[in-house]
């Protein structure tokens, strides 16, 4: 590949990381604005058949346009009781739409559907702030565009076929390696908008000019369940890819870093 297309490749990922960061900011200001919450937040609640029993159930549903996500116009958020003691998500479409909408997140994060504002309070506890959730939400974020850019695959894949086939699909990786890079992407798109204070950026994220003690941190980190199984199961060829891409991302971090001082 040659140095432009990685070039090109890289503020691809910086652009993409910036929308899906940029969303969850919103989404979390959004729930965290005292006068939505004192009106429940248009309080709009569905009983959703998928037809599946894993997914039917009640969610609290929010248009993304509601909470200002406006590079998002046509994507419902359903927020419903979790699953398991994580918070997990999925994108789906819907032959009947909801609200007028057919482009859906699900996301999976109160403890209760019994009592609605109970649950609401659950669901505005882990959007504002929750880690785990702010991941989730990158990761079907990313999915959201993926299938909008790239018409990959419209559908999440599952762990039916086992871990190492889930975790190493094409339709997953790009979701995935939003979550891995997470930390680096924030830092470089802060050197992006602000030159000035590269340093600055590059102090605040622990920057390290050397390539594999990054790395070392970046493939170690576990703050999210999702990215435990990713790093757990990932095969050579996905690794590889992913070191090249984090590569890309470090190198151009540098240049930033050379041009401001
Ligand atoms: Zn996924």
């Amino acid at each position: 590949m040659r140095y432009s297309q990685i070039l090109e490749k890289v503020q691809d990922d910086l652009d993409q990381h910036k929308a899906v960061s940029d969303a969850v900011s919103k989404l979390s200001q959004y729930f965290y604005d005292e006068t939505n919450s004192a009106n429940d937040y248009g309080m709009k609640w569905a009983d959703v058949n998928f037809g599946d029993p894993e997914t039917n159930g009640t969610y609290f549903i929010l248009p993304a346009k509601q909470a200002g996500l406006t590079e998002f116009p046509d994507l419902m958020f359903l927020f419903g009781k979790a699953k398991i003691r994580h918070t997990t998500g999925m994108n789906a479409r819907s032959t009947k739409p909801i609200l007028g909408h057919t482009k859906l997140i699900l996301i999976w994060c109160a403890r209760t559907d019994a009592d609605p504002n109970t649950m609401l309070a659950q669901i505005k506890a882990k959007v504002v702030g929750n880690f785990e959730t702010h991941h989730v939400l990158k990761h079907e974020l990313t999915h959201y565009l993926d299938f909008q850019r790239r018409a990959v695959a419209n559908k999440e894949d599952t762990f039916a076929k086992g871990y190492e086939h889930y975790y190493n699909n094409p339709s997953e990786y790009n979701a995935y390696f939003t979550n891995l890079a997470d930390h680096l992407m924030g830092m470089i798109n802060g050197m992006r908008r602000e030159p000035d204070h590269a340093q600055t950026y590059a102090d605040l994220y622990d920057y390290d000019p050397d390539f594999m003690t990054m790395l070392k941190d970046i493939m170690t980190a576990s703050a999210f369940e999702g990215l435990r199984g990713f790093l757990k199961y990932m095969n050579t060829k996905t690794r590889q890819k992913t070191l090249k891409r984090l590569y890309a991302l470090h190198q151009y971090a540098g240049e930033l870093l050379a041009k401001a001082h």
